[in-house]
């Protein structure tokens, strides 16, 4: 991910070393190819012209000090503005006062829900938490027995409709309507009340494309539920569709948080760098790969460093 990006803005910025004085004509034939760069990774138009602009005005301005001469002073300024499209600070995870502190997980079917809720239990349990998962994808064949497998593997329990209940009625040994992804949900986290656990991770069903009805049951998980975060997990492969996906998921759910996943893969990354500036929600986790340790908080800064290598 990012190596075309990271070339051309590298490209772009070494044009001006070597020179003495910056000229505004140099600033502006270095903004142009900073533009093409952005947009040639599939970065939204808007967030382009506001990163242009601002790289403008500041570098224009920007007053000869200290130890940097000027292509490097361009450079930083170029570094913090991606850091500032990207959040800025680090966000963590709040948690709840009153345990069990609830995160559900949201996005397409796909996006790297069900892998995300292993590699998040993993991470909490490590931070010293106690961590359940809750089973909330009635909806895709197999959803259930993937987050069990997930579970197993993070050491963390999973609580679903029984395998036996048939979807569309019937109750479970549990006492959990199958058919019902909002009953389920509520159960799980009474029950990690009683256990003791002290945060539930809820899966839920996402589809292909933006779909009315399961952005409605998200939305009823959610109301049922109450939870302190709410994650959208962004495939930040898909490229220029993120920003509709996103704006569709903030709608119809909200969340607090992003998750990027498959950072790995060497999709163009435009999805990474719009998400933060067109939803205002900090990205706050990332994904590397498909093991439960390829996982990582997600830290604007280093992420502004590697792009620009
Ligand atoms: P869900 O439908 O949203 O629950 O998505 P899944 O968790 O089932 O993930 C869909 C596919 O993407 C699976 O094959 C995962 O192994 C894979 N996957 C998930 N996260 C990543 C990641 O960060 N990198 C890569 N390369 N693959 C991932």
């Amino acid at each position: 991910m990012f190596d075309s990006l990271s070339d051309r803005l590298n490209g772009a910025l070494k044009g001006l070393r070597g020179k003495g004085r910056l000229t505004d004509a140099d600033i502006d034939a270095t903004c142009r190819e900073i533009r093409l760069a952005l947009l040639e990774a599939d970065v939204a138009l808007p967030v382009v012209r506001e990163f242009i602009k601002q790289i403008k005005v500041r570098a224009k301005g920007a007053e000869v000090h200290g130890a940097l001469n000027p292509a490097q002073q361009v450079i930083k300024i170029v570094n913090e503005e991606l850091v500032g499209i990207l959040g800025g600070e680090t966000r963590r995870l709040s948690l709840a006062k009153n345990p069990p502190t609830v995160i559900m997980l949201a996005g397409l079917q796909g996006s790297g829900k069900t892998t995300l809720a292993g590699k998040l239990a993993k991470y909490l349990k490590a931070q010293g938490h106690a961590p359940m998962l809750v089973a909330c994808d009635l909806q895709r064949p197999g959803a259930v027995t993937q987050l069990q497998i997930v579970g197993e593997k993070a050491g963390v329990n999973v609580f679903a409709p029984h395998p036996g209940t048939s979807i569309g009625g019937g109750a479970n040994p549990l006492g959990i309507t199958a058919s019902d992804p909002v009953n389920v949900a509520r159960d799980g986290v009474a029950e990690a009340r009683t256990k003791q656990y002290d945060v539930v991770i809820v899966d839920t069903a996402g589809r292909l494309g933006i779909d009315e009805e399961l952005m409605e049951q998200a939305a009823n998980i959610r109301d049922a539920v109450q939870p302190d975060e709410t994650l959208f997990v962004l495939d930040a492969m898909v490229g220029q569709d993120a920003v509709s996906t996103a704006n569709a998921f903030a709608e119809g759910v909200g969340f607090t948080g992003v998750v990027l996943t498959k950072l790995d893969g060497d999709a163009r990354g435009g999805a990474a760098l719009s998400v933060r500036e067109v939803t205002g929600r900090p990205i706050m986790f990332a994904s590397t790969g498909e093991k439960l340790e390829d996982f990582d908080v997600f830290h604007p800064d280093r992420m502004a460093s590697r792009i620009l290598g």
